[in-house]
């Protein structure tokens, strides 16, 4: 049997482990970080870059480059590039599909199986997308986990004593925050909170902003205007974030930043870390509120905490350290590294899945793996009320049912309507799914019996079902969101990346000819130049309309689009003028 691989796919970057030697090790991208940017590019000439290397043409290539996407998990947004709509799903999957190759390459054989890691609050129609995306990418994704849960599973292997921990993972765009219990060979998420849109890239944000006030009064010029601008400020605006986790002023410096009337204008400016802390202090105050909740349905109080573990790179940042100091009043435990902690909790938990044993240090038992419902599930019942079928918190998996009826006599068809959230009306939360149980034996109101029952899986994903107990009748959802990708959509994009993986051969040989052509045009027309009017008519003409014939299968030339003929036709072309133009 093949390695499981453990990935967590996060907003800005993504990192994926596997275990050796019974460690988890983790696998260098192909720039060589430990860590890739979750960015996908698409290139003028057709080529597709995940990576570093789309991270690195982002500011030149903006309208084609595609960042954070997992924000976009679960909706119906999509990107289009030269005519073709990409969804989330296949956006992250292209991520996917190049952690899976740097992994081949790392192990030295096929991999198709992953654990992949989710944030705690991810409702089921992003946890069912990201496993779509994982199927689109080739990988059969054997289990979904949440972040916190596996940052606790690699930090509970290394420290197995019993003891309740919070885990405060403030990441590039989503923030979660998890108590859980390490002990006796459990470990047991005691409970989740969080917000999905708050990270690291808020806090660029605030830099950018800053940046945009102070040049709008110094150059009475309006940066926002200037895209290619904005991207250099965003880029300059991170670094400069990060450089302020160690240093207490940073100078940020954009030569030729823009033209203000004519004129080349550069940016020159120093921010303080008191300055930055100031920024995003009302940022850094919104992570106390989720971690007040996760402690109080924990039902403890922070002095009962052994431990408070961080994760996510935004955690380096030293208000964020403040502030969990100052909400739990422990010392925020850095011996685990909060880029790598993820995934390797998800190769861990791979490892287990092929039945291997995860043993905890101290005990030398088996560890067991508890993980909970991020949010309340109910369905919608008379007068619009939401009626709790399970509340936020249970243990996975888990199956738990209840009986309704009727309201209408002989009524034959009940709509069932499913809801996750919190609020007590149904219009306050978020629709995940309806459908109807139809065929119920007529009878007065309130005598039907209908039991809904709902069954949650290890991965989170949920199935609900409805029975007339009288006639056995049943049905179940099939999660209606328009969101979902359906299973046609899925096999297109499989299929489409299959295809563009299969050309992936042919794309390298054309590039290779269309450099080397690009390089012997530019070549041969310096040396048409160079010979000037005491060459031979007769190879002027022929060198002339080999550089024409050449030039336009390389101006044509689309690297998603082309086919070993063209490769063929440009290789031909090249030779033929390679051989007029010696005669020069
Ligand atoms: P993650 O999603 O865990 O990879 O976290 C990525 C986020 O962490 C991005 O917003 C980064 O800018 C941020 N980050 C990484 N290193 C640092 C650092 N040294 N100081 C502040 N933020 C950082």
């Amino acid at each position: 049997m093949g390695k499981v691989i453990g990935i967590d796919l996060g907003t800005t970057n993504s990192c994926v482990s596997v275990i050796e030697n019974n460690v988890p090790v983790i696998i260098p991208g192909a720039s060589g970080g430990m860590t890739t940017p979750s960015v996908v590019a698409f290139t003028k000439n057709g080529e597709r870059l995940v990576g570093e290397s789309a991270r690195r043409q982002a500011v030149t290539n903006p309208d084609r480059t595609v960042c954070s996407v997992k924000r976009h998990m679960g909706t119906n947004w999509s990107v289009k590039v030269d005519g073709q709509e990409y969804k989330p799903q296949t956006v992250s999957a292209m991520i996917l599909r190049q952690l899976k190759k740097d992994a081949e390459d790392f192990i030295g054989e096929e991999v198709t199986e992953a654990v992949i890691t989710v944030p705690a609050y991810f409702n089921d129609i992003q946890r069912q997308a990201t496993k779509d995306a994982g199927r689109i990418a080739g990988l059969n994704v054997k289990r979904i986990i949440n972040e916190p849960t596996s940052a606790a599973l690699s930090y509970g292997l290394n420290h197995g004593e019993a003891q309740k921990v919070m885990v405060y993972d403030l990441g590039g765009g989503t923030f979660d925050v998890s108590v859980i219990e390490i002990g006796d060979g459990v470990i047991e998420v005691l409970a989740t909170a969080g917000d999905n849109h708050l990270g690291g890239d808020d806090f660029d944000d605030r830099i950018v902003d800053w940046i945009a006030r102070n040049f709008k009064a110094e150059h009475r010029a309006d940066l926002t205007k200037d895209f290619s601008a904005m991207q250099r400020v965003r880029d300059a605006a991170e670094r400069t974030k990060k450089e302020l986790s160690s240093s207490g002023s940073s100078h940020i410096i954009l030569p030729y930043l823009t033209q203000v009337k004519g004129e080349p204008v550069h940016l020159d400016v120093t921010l303080t870390r008191a300055k930055f802390e100031e920024l995003v202090s009302d940022l850094v105050e919104r992570t106390a509120e989720p971690v007040r909740n996760a402690l109080s349905d924990a039902k403890i109080t922070p002095a009962q905490l052994g431990r408070v573990l961080l994760v996510g790179g935004s955690t380096r940042i030293p208000a964020i350290q403040d502030i969990v100091r100052r909400l739990t009043g422990k010392e925020p435990s850095k011996n685990i590294n909060p880029d790598e902690c993820v995934a390797k909790g998800a190769a861990i938990l791979g490892s287990t899945l092929q039945g291997n044993a995860i043993v905890a240090a101290d005990t030398g038992k088996d560890l067991l793996l508890l993980d909970v419902t991020p949010m309340s599930l109910s369905i919608e019942t008379v007068g619009g009320v939401a009626t709790r079928i399970l509340e936020r918190n249970s243990t996975l998996p888990t199956r738990y049912s209840k009986i309704f009826s009727t309201v209408m006599p002989y009524q034959k068809t009940v709509e069932i309507h499913v809801l996750q959230g919190e609020r007590p009306m149904a219009k306050d939360n978020k629709t995940i799914g309806k459908f109807r149980l139809k065929g119920i034996k007529g009878a007065p109101a309130g005598v039907p019996q209908i039991e809904v029952a709902f069954d949650i899986d290890a991965n989170g994903i949920l199935k609900v079902s409805a029975k007339d107990l009288a006639t056995g009748r049943e049905q179940s959802i099939t999660i209606t969101a328009n969101d979902r990708m359906t299973e046609e959509e899925i096999r297109q994009a499989m299929d489409d990346a299959q295809r563009y993986a299969g050309q992936d051969g042919i794309r390298r040989e054309a590039m290779e000819v269309l450099n080397e052509s690009q390089g012997l045009l530019a070549r041969a027309d310096q040396s048409l130049k160079n010979a000037g009017k005491y060459m031979d008519k007769n190879v002027r003409k022929e060198v002339k309309a080999d550089i024409s014939r050449l030039r336009k299968l390389v101006t044509k030339c689309r690297l998603d689009q082309v086919t070993d003929e063209q490769v063929e036709e440009m290789r031909s072309a090249r030779a033929q003028l390679e051989a007029s133009a010696s005669k020069l």
